[in-house]
């Protein structure tokens, strides 16, 4: 085959094809390549600007998409310049995005495998190591979030993840209106969120912060009050429902160990049961729940409790959500469930932030959508040890999943 038509089917714009080499046995091409005639404009790659001194002319091997069945790559012949204000310096070249030995597009196939799939299958895939995979994906997510608008901030959702015994948590924030999270920090103190507000955030977007839904943890509110002064705090639903998932999970304990004998045998290993939304069980999971409910009067008092909540929310006007939270509480009475008179405590000393769902319009769930895609991820794949990797696996996912899940959580 002539260079010409290997130009042409490698399709790098501004180089052609000047030599090529094909190992049959081993299945693979080799292609040389240097800029057409045309191409003379040289770019500096510290600081992006034109440049026309060349101090010297050296080879670069790139691995590229395979042809057909070949693996291929390319050797593409670059040049040194000298740059009136980086000093001697690499040309900039589109098809190379970093120091590694790959391609553009290479990499961008790498990392659009790694979307659906994990590192360690795509490693397998394209013959590299996991840690390959990883940098590549990393370097593909970083070019992503360069190239796109930074979308203005008026609503954020601040959020924890408890990561284990070691790391503990994570503080997430999201943009409530885009559905993403934004910043991750380690840890849960006010300084943590601090640090968001200082280092991500102008004074000026400090001002434009509307409305933030956060959990009721006093560091969070603390720290926004200090550098948010425009913000208004929603204790969202999803906080809250967790709380309460806990305060049932605390009553099934206390039956367990109460309890001894047949009553133990029941009612463990039902804590998903319990957790679960009615709505969502199926016909034989609700038969098992009313099965546990027949025997123990506490666990479902704490489970109508829990469930009865949630309509807290179904209310617009303050008065009326008031109300209700009101004839909630009442609920307690005679009950005896410490955990439920714990979180009564909690939603009225928080009842401010509670009222603010009436007063500013929030959309719920995303927050709630943002926690589930990282700890998805969390679960899928080992090792994101590097947190910045974690938070844009997380942020490519929201864009294209977050979207998706809200409404069918709305439907
Ligand atoms: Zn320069």
């Amino acid at each position: 085959m002539r260079d010409s038509d290997w130009t042409r089917i490698l399709g790098w714009p501004g180089y052609r094809v000047w030599r090529s080499e094909i190992d049959e046995p081993a299945k693979r091409l080799k292609l040389w390549v240097r800029r057409k005639r045309g191409n003379r404009a040289l770019i500096c790659s510290g600081c992006g600007r034109r440049i026309h001194e060349i101090a010297a002319v050296y080879e670069r091997e790139v691995r590229d998409l395979p042809c057909f069945e070949y693996r291929t790559t390319v050797v593409i012949e670059l040049y040194r310049v000298k740059c009136l204000s980086c000093g001697l310096k690499a040309e900039k070249v589109p098809q190379l995005p970093s120091k590694a030995p790959f391609s553009k597009r290479f990499e961008d196939a790498v990392g659009q495998a790694c979307e659906n799939a994990a590192a360690r299958r795509v490693a397998r895939q394209f013959g590299l190591a996991e840690s390959t995979v990883r940098g590549i994906d990393l370097r593909y997510l970083e070019r992503w979030a360069a190239s796109r608008r930074q979308p203005a901030l008026r609503q954020i959702g601040v959020d924890e993840i408890h990561l284990g015994k070691k790391q503990r948590f994570l503080t997430v924030v999201s943009n409530l209106d885009t559905g993403e999270p934004l910043w991750f920090g380690r840890e849960r103190k006010k300084e943590t969120l601090d640090e968001f507000f200082q280092t991500e955030l102008s004074p000026g977007q400090r001002m434009r912060v509307t409305a933030a839904c956060v959990d009721m943890w006093e560091p969070y509110r603390l720290s926004i009050e200090q550098h948010a002064p425009n913000c208004r705090i929603v204790y969202d639903k999803f906080h809250v429902l967790q709380h309460a998932n806990r305060a049932v999970d605390e009553v099934r304990r206390a039956e367990f160990f109460r309890k001894g004998g047949r009553m133990r045998g029941l009612v463990k290993g039902k804590r998903w049961l319990l957790l679960t939304r009615w709505v969502n069980l199926s016909g034989p999971k609700r038969q098992e729940l009313n099965t546990l409910f027949s025997m123990n009067r506490r666990l479902l008092k704490a489970y109508l409790l829990k469930e009865s909540l949630e309509r807290l929310w179904f209310y617009r006007y303050e008065g009326a959500m008031l109300r209700y939270l009101q004839k909630w509480i009442d609920q307690l009475r005679w009950q005896r469930l410490r955990p439920f008179e714990k979180l009564a405590r909690m939603l009225l000393d928080h009842l401010d932030g509670i009222l603010n769902y009436c007063r500013t319009k929030v959309p719920l769930g995303v927050v709630e959508a943002v926690n589930g895609n990282i700890k998805a991820l969390l679960r899928r794949g080992r090792g994101y040890k590097n947190l910045r990797y974690l938070l844009l696996k997380a942020r490519r996912l929201s864009a294209t999943r977050t979207q998706f899940l809200v409404l069918q959580k709305a439907a």
